[in-house]
């Protein structure tokens, strides 16, 4: 079976893992930037993500390389405890959630890709389903017949562009701020400081760095000054890293937005997966968890019976409940 995978991120990535070394599959991996680019900051990983690591055998390197984290804490903005999660009673599970480096992420994933066929600085012109393959002309000119192609090229798909159209999205909010910093030493877990005006969260993914996700609930008529000023009240270590201009050079603003509900994950044998198929905003740090279970149950699916013509609809029925199930706990979180 000869399968592309167009984007090399979680879900790409993810896939390949599921797929590669099987004799039976002729895998290749398409990634339009021209060599690893892996832009933001940090992730939380919340245990259905580290559960398929585990099942790919690369659990403990991403623990090695990241910071478990086994509570929540849900704090006001003078720094007292409201809410105290104990994350190994809530999954059952030892060591159950991550914090860790996006770059770290991918180098666990890429662990084991060693003879992984990539093409960088490659994207899809044009495709299309011709009898039972499809017909794909790459961006530099060449031609070539696949069984199944997966498209795990992110938000702005362009992939599901072509196949779909253009798709709304919800503009939930209007910017976050990403920032990496030294990991206070009173910050060993998984802590959000709110207010009435926001959160400001601040999460372990290394022993001596923290990554800080900010977001002001009036952030769409703010400036960034603005935006960052009511938590600078905010108790410490809070005050102390906005108070530090070096933490705010490095800082990451993005929009969060979420992809209208797409009816089927793409069209017969080209098959949308994860960002691509169903992008929502990180209010329960589900993307990458989500782009993950993608992966392995499409790995999977392949793996069990490859002889099947609609791709896109089998696996809208594998995953679409399951999906809109977290997109509906997600919006409720805005
Ligand atoms: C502010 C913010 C915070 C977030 N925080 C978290 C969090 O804490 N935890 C979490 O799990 N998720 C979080 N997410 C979501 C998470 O980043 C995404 O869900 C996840 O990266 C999706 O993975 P993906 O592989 O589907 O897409 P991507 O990671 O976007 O990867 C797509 C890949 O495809 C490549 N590509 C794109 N177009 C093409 C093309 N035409 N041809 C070839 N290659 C192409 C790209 O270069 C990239 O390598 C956050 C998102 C935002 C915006």
């Amino acid at each position: 079976m000869k399968i592309l995978i167009v984007g090399g991120g979680i879900a790409g990535l993810g896939l390949a893992n599921v797929l590669n070394g099987n004799s039976d599959i002729e895998l290749t991996v398409i990634e339009k930037e021209s060599k690893w680019h892996i832009a933001g900051s940090g992730l939380y990983t919340p245990y259905n993500g580290v559960k398929v690591l585990d099942d790919l055998g690369m659990g403990e390197l991403a623990r090695t390389k990241g910071y478990i984290i086994s509570h929540r804490l849900f704090l006001d903005e003078k720094g007292q405890t409201i809410l105290d999660l104990d994350l190994e009673e809530i999954w059952s599970f030892k060591k159950p959630c991550l914090g860790i480096n996006r770059k770290a992420l991918h180098e666990v994933l890429l662990s084991k890709l060693e003879n992984l066929n990539i093409h960088f600085n490659c994207s899809i012109q044009h495709l299309q389903e011709i009898e039972n393959q499809v017909k794909v002309t790459f961006s530099n000119g060449e031609t070539a017949m696949f069984d199944l192609v997966v498209a795990a090229d992110g938000i702005n798909s362009d992939t599901r562009k072509s196949i779909i159209g253009n798709i709304p999205f919800r503009l939930d909010q209007h910017q976050v701020c990403r920032l990496l910093i030294d990991k206070p030493a009173s910050i060993n877990n998984w802590t959000m400081f709110g207010s009435n005006d926001g959160i400001f969260l601040i999460i372990p993914i290394s022993d001596e760095i923290a990554y800080c996700y900010i977001s002001n609930k009036q952030s769409a008529k703010l400036s960034q000054e603005e935006f960052l000023e009511p938590f600078r009240s905010f108790a410490s270590p809070v005050s102390d890293i906005l108070n530090n201009k070096e933490n705010l050079k490095k800082a990451y603003w993005s929009k969060v937005e979420e992809l209208a509900p797409l009816e089927t994950y793409g069209k017969g044998r080209i098959v949308l997966i994860g960002d691509a198929a169903h992008a929502i905003p990180p209010y329960m740090a589900q993307g990458g968890s989500l782009a993950l279970e993608d992966a392995y149950a499409l790995g999977k699916m392949i793996l069990e019976d490859s002889n099947r013509d609609n791709w896109a609809q089998a696996f809208t029925n594998k995953r679409k409940e399951r999906v809109d199930w977290v997109r509906a706990r997600n919006r409720k979180r805005e």
